[in-house]
């Protein structure tokens, strides 16, 4: 293999971080829509999974426990669903931002998806009231019927690896690459008002960065 093939290709990236319930998904859907952006959300991935699969099994036992799903297999399928949207052209990574949703969920994976992304920025969709979280996700469960939502005891176990596994991966980003990688951003706002916010702050950094958030030069979409 020779020149370009033998380089190695991050994927540029701004995360959406945040509990079970904090608008991580419904946030990632409206920017996938935006042309020179593409929505990747790992639970979407899980479920798209043959359940009848031995991958598929086991996503389905550790997420109706409210469990997370092991780190190295986690990172391996969804490294392959990237690698898959890149070759199908559905990603154009020297074009698009990937939106990430539902990945890194512990320091590990974090750890390991170093050698694939270039964080931009990670936008913490902060929503300190329990209450408002479990409520969301009871609702979503009627319109969804999803496993992981089913019942308050498998919310309570997601909302607390969360506590316990996911947000420790905030320290991981700002101790890598200082607090400036990280924006708060108050998720108990109407979702319009959190698109506002993230889009605002990405059009600052565009204006300012040195290496540009957006790759490719404007363009009309088709
Ligand atoms: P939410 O939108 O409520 O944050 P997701 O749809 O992202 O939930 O994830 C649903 C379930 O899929 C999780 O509870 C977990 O079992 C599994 N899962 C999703 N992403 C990951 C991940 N990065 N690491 C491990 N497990 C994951």
């Amino acid at each position: 293999m020779v020149g370009l093939e033998m380089r190695v290709v991050k994927y540029r990236a701004v995360l959406l971080f945040g509990a079970p319930g904090s608008g991580k998904g419904t946030q990632g859907t409206i920017l996938g829509t935006i042309p020179g952006f593409h929505h990747c959300a790992c639970g979407d991935v899980f479920r798209a999974l043959d359940y009848g699969s031995a991958l598929g099994q086991k996503f389905a036992e550790y997420s109706a426990r409210g469990e997370l799903v092991p780190d190295d297999i986690t990172i391996e399928l969804w490294s392959s669903q990237i690698a898959n949207m890149v070759q199908l052209r559905r990603y154009k990574p020297e074009i698009d931002l990937l939106a990430l949703d539902g990945i890194p969920r512990s320091v590990r994976q974090a750890e390991l998806l170093q050698q694939h992304l270039d964080v931009h920025h990670v936008f913490h969709l902060s929503c300190p009231d329990r209450g408002k979280l479990v409520d969301r996700l009871k609702r979503r469960a009627l319109k969804e019927n999803r496993l992981d939502d089913a019942n308050e005891e498998v919310i309570r176990n997601r909302l607390s690896s969360y506590e316990e596994q996911t947000k420790p991966v905030l320290d991981f980003y700002v101790r890598t690459f200082g607090p400036d990688i990280v924006t708060q951003v108050d998720a108990t706002q109407w979702p319009y008002q959190v698109l506002r916010f993230i889009l605002e702050h990405l059009e600052d950094s565009q204006r300012r960065a040195r290496s540009p958030v957006f790759a490719g030069s404007q363009s009309v979409p088709a």
